[in-house]
């Protein structure tokens, strides 16, 4: 039965629909948001996460509740999407939460801490342990609420025009690198820059940085840096499962109805599931092409490893002064704990003994 007539079935004394169609109007309202991302449109994997969400959002509301999004500065700078969200300038933000360590250094546990948790560690702590009610009450002090949005997997290492064979050839070297791993970087004397995603390729070509890192295969092939840098690295240690978030602002939030809450929810939910499958997805192909185009692929060095595990631990304590971010820590770590030792069983002997032979 059409809506229309179930409503009219329901009223049988009324034989036009204005009437018996106002309540259906107080409860599903017109709603246009904005959603200011931190990501290029070039990008249909990270910047994807926004365009599945108010795809969604719309089919479940039949067109009632629209989210526009908009790429990385076409609305708000791609590194102000968190205060843009909470000034409601935007009701909604797609970015990654380690942008934004330098308001409260706990935030980078909404993405990921270097040597932290894999994408399915992060999820399963996220919808199943404490992570989502622990990084909401961060967000809460920016009157935001967050929700997972996407997940990239664990990330390559990285571009570098030249090879790394020792903690030596990194001393000097100006990188691109984000979050907590470029403080790890910082330590080991590399010179740390954070440039949003669209505009490193420039950067690289222009010789302002000697390296960057970005995502993996797919998107770092079309963003082009194989055609500056020929060495790329592997595993992005400080990048082991980053979580996307989609921030909506809080006010925007309580004036939907909880029709419309389930409905960005569960989109929220399918945004964030659907980015990984994506990445995993589109990047072998892109693995392959690379690796036939020349590029030389490399594990970073066992003491390069070793060295920023340690300086890791050092610089995650040292944090740990914050009572906010202290909180988040512990759960986060004792998450991560049983997480490794779960995984560190079936999935890890099982990808040593298959997958390991793909690069052989
Ligand atoms: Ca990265």
């Amino acid at each position: 039965m059409k809506r229309r007539d179930f409503l009219r079935a329901a009223a049988p004394g009324s034989q036009e629909a204005p009437l018996s169609e106002a309540p259906a109007v107080q409860t599903r309202p017109r709603v246009a948001w904005r959603l200011a991302s931190s990501f290029p449109n070039s990008l249909d994997t990270i910047y994807g996460a926004a365009e599945t969400l108010a795809r969604r959002v719309e089919a479940l509301t039949e067109g009632r509740f629209r989210i526009r999004s908009y790429p990385a500065g076409e609305l708000i700078p791609p590194l102000e999407v968190l205060s843009a969200v909470q000034n409601g300038t935007v009701q909604a933000g797609h970015s990654a939460s380690y942008y934004f360590q330098g308001k409260n250094p706990a935030l980078v546990f909404d993405c990921t801490i270097p040597f932290g948790l894999s994408a399915r560690q992060l999820n399963a702590w996220f919808y199943y342990g404490e992570g989502l009610a622990l990084t909401r009450e961060l967000f809460a002090d920016f009157n935001v609420i967050n929700f997972p949005g996407g997940n990239t997997g664990a990330q390559m290492g990285g571009w570098f025009r030249r090879e790394i064979g020792s903690l030596q050839d990194l001393r000097g070297l100006k990188m691109r690198i984000p979050g907590l791993g470029g403080e790890v970087m910082n330590r080991l004397d590399v010179t740390v820059q954070v440039i949003p995603g669209g505009e490193i390729y420039l950067a690289l070509e222009r010789g302002a940085i000697d390296a960057t890192e970005w995502v993996g295969p797919y998107d770092d092939e079309k963003l082009g840096f194989q055609e500056i840098a020929k060495h790329y690295y592997y595993p992005g240690w400080w990048e082991p499962g980053p979580g996307l978030s989609f921030y909506v602002n809080r006010d925007a939030w309580d004036a939907l109805p909880s029709a419309y809450q389930e409905a960005f929810r569960t989109a929220a939910a399918e945004a964030n599931e659907h980015m990984l499958a994506l990445y995993d997805a589109r990047n072998g192909p892109a693995l392959r092409r690379l690796v036939a185009g020349g590029v030389q692929l490399h594990p970073f060095p066992e003491e390069v490893m070793t060295a920023a595990r340690r300086i890791t631990e050092e610089v995650l304590e040292e944090f740990a002064s914050d009572p906010a971010y202290r909180k988040v820590y512990a759960a986060c770590k004792a998450w991560r704990d049983d997480a490794y030792r779960w995984f560190g069983t079936a999935e890890l002997a099982y990808g040593d003994y298959v997958f390991g032979t793909g690069n052989r």
